[in-house]
């Protein structure tokens, strides 16, 4: 089993002391949820678990180690392996204080799609196993309990990686016919039913800042929407002030979000503020035919500029 070698990797290098700690994911508190674990003890990689319910992008925690010393394992998926390596072009860590265990992913489970199609089912009922998933002991397909990022999803295999747990899949579910990718429903949308379907999310954000927290790539000291010298945007959870930090952090990830989803997953109150920075990813890839995270070389189009550009507003 593929959860098994993990924590053989795990334990090894702990043992062996090529690493201080090794972030993964572990049970959660509730049912069809995981949370991250770090493991400083060779007897904690017992808990180290790998499903389709290890949703944080674990990328997110080396923000709390920049400028030290400890040499880290990290068990990343394809898009959190993007976002380890938007950090090192962004030189927020030093590659070889990192050792990425790699988990070519089938995708998220979205907890409340799995419930909303089999009502009452517990945690005992559902298996997964090197990408098979059998619920009450039958094989199910999870292409539709799938979260919205991963719909989307073209790079299931971590660019980068020191070892790799099980086989490279190549493709996501990006050019599959079974599934719907939302951001063309939003697509879809006139101009003025875009901006009525945000005023109405804006309204019932509550500015807790989950969607920033989670995301591996939001790591300023100070961001720009707690900022009081100067304020930018009112500390109260008022509509037009939401959506001013919304479209904030949007921009601050142009050619930056690696498309996790994780944002628009920690949101408390359902509001798939994801597909913003997703939508501003995908035009990128149209626009510029790039991609964040799959070249730690890689200079993103928006984060830089020249002096010969054809465009008259440069210079
Ligand atoms: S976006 Fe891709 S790599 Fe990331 S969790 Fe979804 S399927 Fe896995
Ligand atoms: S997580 Fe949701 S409620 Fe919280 S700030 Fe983000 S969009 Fe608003
Ligand atoms: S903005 Fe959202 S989707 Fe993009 S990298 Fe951050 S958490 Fe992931």
């Amino acid at each position: 089993m593929y959860e098994d070698k993990i924590r053989k990797i795990a334990w090894d290098l702990l043992e062996k002391g090529n690493v201080d700690f090794i972030i993964g994911w572990e049970k959660g508190s509730l049912p069809f949820l995981t949370a991250p674990l770090i493991c400083r003890d060779v007897a904690e990689t017992e808990r180290l678990v790998w499903n389709p319910f290890c949703a944080n992008n674990l990328a997110r925690y080396l923000k709390y180690y920049k400028g030290g010393k400890e040499k880290i394992a990290l068990c990343v998926k394809g898009c959190d392996a993007r976002a380890v390596s938007v950090l090192l072009r962004e030189e927020q860590i030093e590659r070889e204080r990192l050792v990425l265990i790699g988990l070519p992913c089938h995708g998220l489970i979205n907890p409340k799609k799995l419930l909303e199609n089999f009502p009452d089912i517990t945690p005992g009922e559902v298996e997964w196993e090197e990408g098979i998933l059998r619920i009450r002991g039958k094989e199910e397909n999870i292409v539709h309990l799938l979260e919205g990022s991963c719909t989307r999803c073209r790079y299931p295999d971590p660019p980068i990686h020191d070892f790799l747990v099980g086989e490279k899949l190549g493709e996501g579910y990006a050019e599959s016919s079974e599934v719907e990718d939302m951001l063309e429903y939003y697509d879809k949308m006139s101009t003025e039913e875009r901006e009525e379907f945000f005023a109405r999310e804006m309204e019932r954000c509550i500015r807790c800042y989950a969607c920033r927290n989670a995301c591996p790539l939001c790591y300023c000291q100070e961001c720009f929407a707690e900022s009081t010298r100067p304020s930018w945007v009112s500390p109260a959870p008022l509509a037009f002030d939401n959506l001013l930090f919304q479209l904030g952090r949007t921009m601050h990830m142009a050619g930056r979000c690696v498309e996790c989803g994780a944002c628009g997953r920690s949101c408390p109150v359902e509001i798939p503020i994801d597909i913003l920075p997703e939508k501003v990813a995908e035009s990128i890839r149209k626009e510029f035919g790039f991609e964040s995270g799959l070249d730690t070389g890689e200079t993103a189009p928006l984060l830089t500029y020249r002096e010969d550009d054809q465009e008259d507003f440069i210079k």
